[in-house]
């Protein structure tokens, strides 16, 4: 039997490019996929700094398609035109300013998808699925549609925050038919999204965790896209997403000085030393929390520097690995001014030093006020660091309460916040201190926390199952426009193009 083709499409894939964690599922789905005997390849962009590729496998006008192998075997397939090799970060410029070409690039990407898809590329292999990822890929669906292209196609929402809205007439520059720009398709409020596109065209939805699912049908989580979701809520199935044991293993990560497991802890006490004496720092047995990730409103850095002072008060020592908006980094520097010693702060994006936090610190503070799953506290969990988190979302979905008092956290992995705020922070965090002062059932804790396993061999099943389902429900091509498809004057099949209309 042949084996189903999927192109996984995505902006990021890790390590050859990554932001957060879109990269770390890019790269461990499609290899979960593959060994589950699915004909899998990758597409992203290649941005300036990365490496060229393995070998050439297309090349047109000033734009072509390299191949490379990551260390999942997965072919992997860098899509290298001048816009996205003149960027030198993916999504923003070094001073955090969107890019002016954003619409025009992912359009770009899109297309060179549906050039894959429909075999315009002259490449001996065409996908069965389309699986994009985030708004950047989310034209596909309503561009498979519109080439006739019979491939299905699955978008997966890993960030309802982030929609690719642009003017409605950059609709037309791009070259997008008229009934793709009414209310019932791509339009939102009298201006294009590219996310809206794709949650009204793909023929299967998926996102990151069960909780989010549910919660992003709502009008608290829902971006103002709850209702679109709402209509199409029997095609949206939330997946939780893995964690790769490959990569995030204290028993034998390379960017660790000491290893440790669950059944021998002193690993974990002496990773603890090297990360305080990389901070500057002397070991005077406080307990250490952590915070990794983007510094912005949605992970709730701002609920940590409002609750700092009285986490400071209480012992506690905090090092924050991040990088934001210059704005939003700013007060944290002024922190670590503030507390020295006890407040540690690095940005920029740093792998090492997140694998040494991870292993040396006791707990990871992730407040957020969404999380659609979150991939930090489950690595955190592997490496004994206990999360305290803001129960919404994958947080939830993944980490279970200690509890409090006494026969507290029997059961439990993590700490969860009462009150999305600094004191229902303060207070989780009081509840962790109290049951670290007893070292027994601290280690009972972390060693339960160790134990955790976030299969992606499950996750890649599940979806395989949302593939043989989009396959089966696939919109008919435009002749006999599907139930959601506009009835207005669809065109007829067009050739992709891979310039940029108005270039
Ligand atoms: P996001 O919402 O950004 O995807 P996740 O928790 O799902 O957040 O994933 C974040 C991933 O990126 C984790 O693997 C985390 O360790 C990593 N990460 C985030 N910021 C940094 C940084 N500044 N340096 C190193 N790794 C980082």
């Amino acid at each position: 039997m042949t084996p189903l083709r999927v192109l996984y499409v995505a902006s990021e894939c890790a390590p050859l490019l990554k932001v957060g964690g879109l990269a770390d599922v890019a790269a461990a789905l499609p290899g979960a996929l593959a060994g589950l005997g699915v004909d899998v390849r990758v597409l992203i962009p290649r941005i300036a700094g990365m490496p060229a590729g393995d070998a050439e496998i297309w090349s047109g006008d000033d734009c072509r398609l390299t191949e490379i192998r990551t260390d999942t075997g997965v072919p992997t397939w860098l899509l290298d035109t001048p816009r996205f090799r003149h960027r030198s970060a993916l999504y923003a410029d070094r001073d955090g300013r969107p890019y002016a070409d954003d619409a025009e690039c992912a359009a770009q990407f899109c297309r060179v998808a549906i050039a894959v898809a429909g075999g315009f590329l002259g490449l001996d292999w065409r996908p069965d699925v389309v699986h994009c990822n985030e708004w950047q890929t989310a034209l596909v669906p309503l561009l498979l549609l519109e080439a006739r292209i019979p491939a299905a196609s699955v978008l997966t929402i890993h960030n309802l925050a982030h929609q690719g809205v642009f003017p409605l007439e950059m609709g037309e520059r791009l070259g997008l038919p008229r009934w793709a720009l009414q209310p019932q398709a791509a339009e939102y409020w009298g201006q294009l999204s590219f996310l809206k596109a794709g949650l009204v065209f793909a023929d299967r939805l998926t996102t990151v965790s069960p909780g989010y699912a549910a919660e992003i049908l709502t009008p608290a989580f829902g971006a103002g896209l709850d209702g679109v979701l709402h209509d199409r809520a029997q095609a949206l199935t939330g997946i939780l997403n893995g964690l790769d044991d490959a990569v995030w293993d204290p028993g034998h990560d390379p960017l660790i000085e000491t290893h440790y497991d669950a059944a021998r802890l002193q690993g974990k006490r002496a990773a603890r030393r090297v990360l305080l004496e990389a901070l500057g720092w002397s070991d005077d047995d406080a307990p250490l929390a952590a915070m990794i990730g983007r510094i912005a409103p949605q992970k709730g850095t701002d609920i940590v520097l409002e609750a700092l002072p009285r986490l400071v008060a209480m012992g506690l020592r905090l090092v924050l690995l991040g990088s934001g908006d210059p704005d939003l980094e700013r007060p944290w520097r002024v922190a670590a001014e503030r507390y020295p010693g006890r407040v540690a702060v690095r940005t920029g994006f740093d792998e090492a030093l997140a694998h040494r936090i991870y292993a040396g610190s006791d707990l990871l503070l992730m407040p957020s006020c969404f999380e659609p799953c979150g991939l930090a506290q489950m690595i955190a969990m592997r490496y004994g660091t206990l999360p305290v988190v803001n129960p919404v979302g994958g947080l939830a979905d993944t980490v279970v309460d200690a509890g409090a008092g006494d026969g507290g956290g029997v059961g439990g992995d993590g700490f969860w916040m009462t009150s999305a705020d600094p004191v229902g922070l303060v207070e989780a965090c009081g509840r962790a201190l109290a049951m670290r002062a007893d070292p027994p059932r601290w280690s009972r804790l972390v060693r339960r926390a160790m134990r955790r396993r976030f299969d992606w061999k499950a996750s890649a099943a599940r979806h395989l199952e949302v593939y043989h389902a989009a396959l089966a429900t696939r919109a008919p091509p435009l002749d006999s426009p599907p139930a959601r498809q506009p009835r207005a004057s669809a065109p007829a099949g067009i050739a992709p193009q891979f310039a940029d209309s108005h270039a």
